[in-house]
């Protein structure tokens, strides 16, 4: 996404409020003008606060002076912004696990490379982009087996990607390619995918499932640059766009995303996949089926009519679908308390487990 376009006319644009926070650990990720000076500032700038109808945004210092204005002799935008030693941690990290040279790389042996313990690696990496390494190596390969397999049979694909058996990407296929690797080979044959676009603070943001899982998440300029690139990669499947079940999930991931100041704290060139990677990990946790409509959790309450209260329901507590809290269970094996009552709980958790052996069934 290029600032060169003022963004003012979005409603609330996330960054507004970064601005009236004064919040300095987003210097370097945008910047803002104000119209009536003719100035660009830091997200930090102590200057008084603008009318917000003054205020555009700019994703760099190139675009805000394209635009007209003039660095702020406050705040001065223009200093070197320097990324935090965690930030620069991770991006010495991806770049030894984007090296072709390490695909065999182990935890041991990048934090070896990297000259830290294991254990200060797999914090940092928790602490920015909420995954492990292990987790962020395995979506690198992942996309470096998406880029062989066309090429190749699937198990040379899977070994030339780095993955030390077969194995261990079908065991991962599930929940990473929304399929197993010898369908993604066949371009998706026999899947039917559903997906839906959102608005990122990244540009156009694309999910898309099967009924297995999220098999792709992406970033682009528009739609229909997303819907022709996942139409390409999976070329034998069917495709639905599914606003309503898909996208009230992105919405409430990106919702939280907003508030994440870590990844905005890394390089420009590394946010978008570092992104990527953590919604990918978010979807990866709600299956397809669990978001597949209010009205079919309705039903399984018993009252089809109530559709509109789960609706609210869901609304209110929006993380419920993100976090399926009726997935968790207390220690002894009972059920413990939920929201909706242990009755409905029990129910859902039965008809959860009815539908994934449904669907296991279906894809073996
Ligand atoms: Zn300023």
């Amino acid at each position: 996404m290029k600032g060169s376009r003022s963004k003012t006319t979005e409603t609330v644009d996330w960054r507004w409020a970064i601005i009236r926070d004064r919040k300095a650990e987003f210097d370097g990720a945008f910047y803002f003008a104000v119209k009536t000076t003719g100035v660009f500032c830091r997200p930090s700038c102590k200057a008084r606060t603008p009318r917000q109808e003054n205020v555009a945004f700019y994703d760099s210092i190139a675009d805000a002076e394209r635009a007209g204005f003039r660095a702020c002799l406050r705040c001065k935008p223009k200093n070197e912004y320097h990324a935090g030693p965690e930030a620069q941690l991770i991006k010495r990290a991806f770049v030894l696990i984007e090296d072709p040279e390490n695909e065999f790389l182990t935890i041991d042996r990048l934090s070896k490379g990297l000259g830290v313990s294991a254990g200060h690696l797999q914090k940092t990496f928790r602490k920015v982009l909420g995954l492990t390494p292990k987790e962020v190596m395995n979506l690198k390969r992942l996309a470096v087996f998406r880029k062989n397999v066309a090429g190749s049979d699937v198990t040379t694909s899977l070994y030339d990607s780095g993955f030390g058996s077969s194995r261990a990407l079908y065991e991962k296929a599930g929940e990473t390619l929304g399929m197993t690797p010898a369908t993604y080979k066949k371009g998706g044959k026999d899947m039917h995918i559903f997906y839906t676009v959102a608005d990122s603070k990244l540009g156009k943001l694309m999910v898309a499932a099967t009924g297995k899982g999220v098999c792709s998440v992406s970033f682009g300029e528009t739609a229909e640059e997303l819907e022709r690139e996942l139409r390409k990669e999976f070329w034998a499947a069917t495709f639905e766009r599914d606003d309503r079940n898909l996208k009230e999930t992105v919405r409430t991931i990106l919702t939280s995303l907003d508030g994440e100041k870590a990844i905005l704290s890394l390089p420009l060139d590394l946010r978008a996949s570092a992104f990527q990677m953590r919604v990918w990990s978010e979807l990866r946790k709600i299956p397809y089926g669990e978001t597949r409509s209010y009205s079919e959790i309705a039903r399984s309450l018993g009252n089809s009519k109530a559709v509109r209260a789960v609706a609210r329901a869901c609304a209110t507590n929006p993380v419920a679908l993100v976090n399926p809290c009726h997935r968790v269970i207390a220690a002894d094996g009972k059920l413990s308390g939920y929201r909706w009552g242990i009755d409905r709980k029990e129910q859902l958790l039965k008809q959860e487990k009815a539908a994934g052996e449904f669907s296991k069934g279906k894809a073996a």
